[in-house]
């Protein structure tokens, strides 16, 4: 397994000519060891899925709708993104969360799905700045990944990020002790809830204004096993500047 991965989360940015920042990610040099994964809008996951298909690089939904296939106008399921290329997809990420009202039983419900469908989820998790203010993280998390994860998650079939929803395109990051504790406490509840063996294994991301000159101390911090970027994941060159920052753990 790779050691560190890094996703980035192009929400509802990129058309066609965002390609070139695929093409730019594809000539370059990335460190034996690190994963990268790209979520671009679902309309362009074929397109770019067949840009890189030459390269280690994964092609990611940003959700999928909680039922296999039917009457659901305008919706996209797992398996339609696994056929269009994609091999992860994010669920729970906090604007769905609070933009579309998403519970963590739909999260829960689409995780199954995507499983079935043979992607990888990626399950976002994190307190808004009021919950931290008021000393509640760690309990909303633990309740988030409770509630929102299936049982049957191991290191194959399971990320999880944390994202504090204060930190998400604001430039605002944790201190890296708020960081630590957090990692620590989702990794210890990992391996109670899913085994030593597993839950040691289950990548732990972080997301929140992930930056070039940020990212070393970040994932410097044990359980920080990559990052969900979302902002800086649009361009290649500031993507690129996260991952050279890096370093193998
Ligand atoms: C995100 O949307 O998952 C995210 C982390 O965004 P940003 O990096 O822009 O804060």
């Amino acid at each position: 397994m790779a050691n560190l991965l890094f996703a980035g989360n192009w929400k509802m940015n990129g058309t066609g000519k965002s390609l070139n920042e695929v093409a730019e990610l594809a000539a370059s040099e990335i460190k034996p060891g690190l994963k990268v994964l790209i979520c671009p809008p679902a309309t362009l996951i074929s397109r770019m899925a067949d840009a890189l298909k030459k390269t280690d690089i994964e092609v990611g939904g940003q959700d999928c709708h909680d039922k296999p296939s039917g009457a659901y106008t305008g919706e996209i399921s797992a398996k339609m993104l696994n056929d269009a290329g994609a091999t992860y997809v994010i669920l729970g990420h906090s604007e769905r969360r609070q933009n579309r009202g998403e519970s963590d039983s739909s999260v829960r419900a689409k995780v199954s799905i995507a499983w079935r469908a043979d992607l990888i989820t990626i399950v976002c998790v994190g307190e808004t700045e009021e919950q931290r203010n008021k000393g509640e993280t760690l309990a909303i998390v633990e309740s988030q990944i409770d509630q929102s994860i299936p049982d049957g998650a191991n290191s194959d079939n399971l990320v999880i990020a944390y994202e504090p929803v204060w930190a998400i395109g604001t430039g605002k990051t944790p201190t890296l002790g708020q960081i630590a504790e957090v990692h620590e406490f989702i990794r210890n509840y990992c391996i109670d809830r899913f085994g030593e063996v597993e839950g040691h294994c289950i990548r732990l991301l972080y997301g929140g204004s992930m930056k070039p000159d940020n990212a070393r101390d970040i994932l410097g911090i044990e359980n920080v096993n990559g990052g969900l970027i979302g902002g800086a994941s649009l361009e290649a060159s500031d993507l690129l500047g996260i991952i050279s920052n890096s370093q193998l753990k």
